[in-house]
C-alpha cells in the first residue's frame, strides 16, 4: 500500500530542489499534493506533469513570507483536496556573507522567508489539520541549525529557529494528533546548495569537493531529503514527534 494514500500534502518550496523531489515522491505515495512556491517558479508545469502521470496535484503560488498570499494558497489547496494532513515547510533561502557586511534588509528577508513563513503557513494549516484528526508537519532545517557554519550567522540563526519551531509545535499540539519534526540535511546538490558552495568559496571558506568529501562523503541528493521527509510524514513515524532527523552522512556526528 502507498504510504500517503488519502492524505492531502502541502509542500512549500515544492517546485524546486528537494521540495520538487518531495512533491513527486509524496504524489507517487498516494498524496494529493498542493505545491506552494513563487509565482515565477516551475510549480504550474510540475503540477501539470504530475496530473498527466495520474496524480492529484495543484500549484498554489505564494511568497511564503506574505500572510495574504499564504492564506489564499492554503485555502486553494483545502478547496481542491480537503484538509491538509501533511505539511512540509521546506521553502527557504540562503545567505552566505561576512557577518559585518550583513545588512538589516538581508536579515529581515531571511528571517521572513525561512522563519516567519513557518509561522504563517503552519498557523493557516493547523485548524484544518486538527479538525481532520491530526497530521504530520515536517520542517526543513539544516546542519546549520545545530552547528555554526562560517559566513552563515544569519542563515544558521534562521535554521536554529526552525529547529525550535518544530519542537515547540510538537509539544503544544501532540494532544491533538499532530506530529512535528525537522529534517536537517547537509550540503545538497540543488540550486541552493551549489550556490551556497560558490558563495562560501568566494568568501574563502574551504568547500572544495575534497573538503565536502571529508565532511560528508559526497553531496546529498534531493531524493535523499524527500525520503527522510516521507518517513516523518507517514504513519511509520507514528511515535516520532519533536525530533530532528539528520540527512548529513554523519557530518554533525564527528
Ligand atoms: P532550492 O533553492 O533548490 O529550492 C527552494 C524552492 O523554494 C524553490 O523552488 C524556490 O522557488 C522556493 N522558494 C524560495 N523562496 C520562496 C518564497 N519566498 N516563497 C515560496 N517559495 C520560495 O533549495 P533546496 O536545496 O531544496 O533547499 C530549500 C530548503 O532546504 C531550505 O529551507 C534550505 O534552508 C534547506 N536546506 C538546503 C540545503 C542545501 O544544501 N541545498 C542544506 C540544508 C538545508
Amino acid at each position: 500500500t502507498r504510504r500517503l494514500e488519502g492524505r492531502t500534502a502541502l509542500i512549500t518550496g515544492g517546485a524546486g530542489g528537494c521540495g520538487l523531489a518531495a512533491s513527486e515522491l509524496f504524489a507517487r505515495e498516494g498524496a494529493k499534493v498542493g505545491i506552494v512556491d513563487l509565482p515565477r517558479s516551475e510549480g504550474a508545469a510540475l503540477a501539470e506533469r504530475l496530473r498527466a502521470e495520474g496524480h492529484d496535484a495543484i500549484f498554489a503560488p505564494a511568497d511564503v513570507s506574505d500572510a495574504a498570499q499564504v492564506k489564499d494558497a492554503v485555502a486553494a489547496v483545502e478547496t481542491a483536496f480537503g484538509p491538509i494532513t501533511v505539511l512540509m515547510n521546506h521553502a527557504g533561502i540562503l545567505a552566505a556573507l561576512p557577518f559585518l557586511e550583513t545588512s538589516e534588509e538581508e536579515w529581515d528577508r531571511i528571517m521572513a522567508v525561512n522563519v516567519k513563513s513557518m509561522f504563517l503557513v503552519t498557523k493557516a494549516v493547523l485548524p484544518g489539520m486538527i479538525a481532520a484528526g491530526g497530521g504530520s508537519i515536517v520542517s526543513t532545517s539544516s546542519i546549520s541549525g545545530v552547528v555554526g557554519t562560517p559566513m552563515e550567522v544569519l542563515y544558521c540563526t534562521s535554521k536554529g529557529a526552525c529547529h525550535m519551531f518544530a519542537r515547540a509545535i510538537a509539544v503544544e499540539f501532540r494532544d491533538r494528533g499532530i506530529r512535528s519534526n525537522a529534517i536537517c540535511p547537509g550540503f545538497i546538490a540543488t540550486a541552493h546548495g551549489l550556490r551556497e558552495i560558490d558563495l562560501l568559496q568566494k568568501h574563502g571558506v574551504d568547500v572544495t569537493e575534497a573538503a565536502i568529501a571529508a565532511a560528508q562523503g559526497r553531496l546529498c541528493r534531493p531524493e535523499e531529503v524527500a525520503t527522510a521527509a516521507l518517513f516523518l510524514a507517514s504513519d511509520e513515524a507514528s511515535f516520532v514527534n519533536g525530533t530532528h532527523l539528520f540527512a548529513d552522512n554523519a557530518y554533525t556526528a564527528i
